[in-house]
């Protein structure tokens, strides 16, 4: 890769075959200034948002199937956020979040998760596509972070040892970056061992996750690093690390006109009369920020 391009809005993956370990590197640029164009929000949601679709990307480029669908979404109790959704789905991602500005404005100017989140929720789907099958995980919100977060999803839910590092900001020529790392211990051997055995019979998984821990967020999220050179600097030292193929990140929304027909369609017709207003139904598409105008008559078959 020339080096002179800005390395933005792709992920990359690899593993370390003699450390049972994988991992995965996200940086997203021109991606999340597109879904916050859609939205006005304060610095702090951002940032929020911009880690949220960080850890979106990481996990949902790891789906084998190109059809396939990973929807994470953070829910809260009494904090400051309501709601904060984003998915994945073929190199697309999407997000919003759902907050209440006054108590926004209250707070800290660097709210924690707990203030923002009160006693949440982070709830992780995986849709595969051609199987149809999905594998959904639920855990509480604990952590300073949200990559703290995150790895005590993948603790609890999987019983897999995880590292999470996420970060999101606007570089000094205003410019929004998200910038994430995931590494993950494996079971060994086809039949594996107990997982919840893994952290403490394997050395090799610290000496993994220490590496990582060096890499700081300005490396992160440079975008003059190429991801490849990251995986280079922390584990030059390993007999072998495979790169697996990039995923390049795109945004994108799923409420196009025709497919809001659609779903409206299949209403009765009694229920999209009490839904519409003057003869037309206004369907919002939080993710877009936007309000679809669609007549009652163009849904008439
Ligand atoms: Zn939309």
């Amino acid at each position: 890769m020339d080096t002179n391009t800005p390395d933005l809005d792709r992920a990359i993956g690899f593993t370390i075959p003699d450390k049972n370990a994988r991992g995965r590197l996200v940086r997203l640029g021109p991606v999340i200034e597109e879904i916050l164009a859609a939205h006005a929000y304060p610095p702090v949601i951002e940032r929020l948002l911009g880690e949220a679709l960080a850890l979106t990307a990481l996990l949902g480029s790891t789906l084998k199937d190109a059809g396939g669908q990973l929807t994470m979404q953070a829910q809260t109790q009494n904090g400051i956020v309501d709601l904060m959704v984003c998915d994945f789905k073929g190199g697309e991602l999407r997000g919003y979040v759902q907050f209440d500005a006054d108590k926004l404005g209250e707070g800290p100017d660097e709210p924690s998760l707990f203030a923002l989140f009160g006693n949440g929720f982070l709830g992780i789907t995986f849709d595969q596509a051609t199987t149809g099958e999905r594998y959904q995980g639920i855990v509480p919100l604990d952590g300073a972070t949200l990559s703290e977060a995150a790895e005590n999803y993948f603790f609890q839910s999987e019983q897999i040892p995880s590292l999470v590092r996420l970060n999101a900001g606007r570089r000094d020529d205003g410019a929004m970056v998200a910038s994430g790392l995931f590494l993950q211990h494996l079971p060994e051997g086809e039949e594996g061992r107990d997982r919840i055995h893994t952290r403490l019979d394997h050395p090799e998984w610290q000496h993994v996750e220490t590496l990582a821990a060096t890499m700081g967020v300005d490396e992160l999220g440079d975008p003059g690093i190429p991801l490849e050179n990251l995986v280079w600097r922390l584990y030059n030292e390993e007999r072998e690390v495979r790169t697996l193929s990039a995923v390049s990140l795109s945004r994108g929304c799923r409420c196009d006109a025709e497919y809001i027909g659609q779903v409206l369609a299949k209403f009765p017709e009694s229920e999209r009369e009490a839904m519409a207003e003057n003869g037309v139904i206004g369907v919002d598409c939080a993710f877009c920020a936007k309000t679809f105008p669609v007549a009652l008559e163009s849904l008439k078959a």
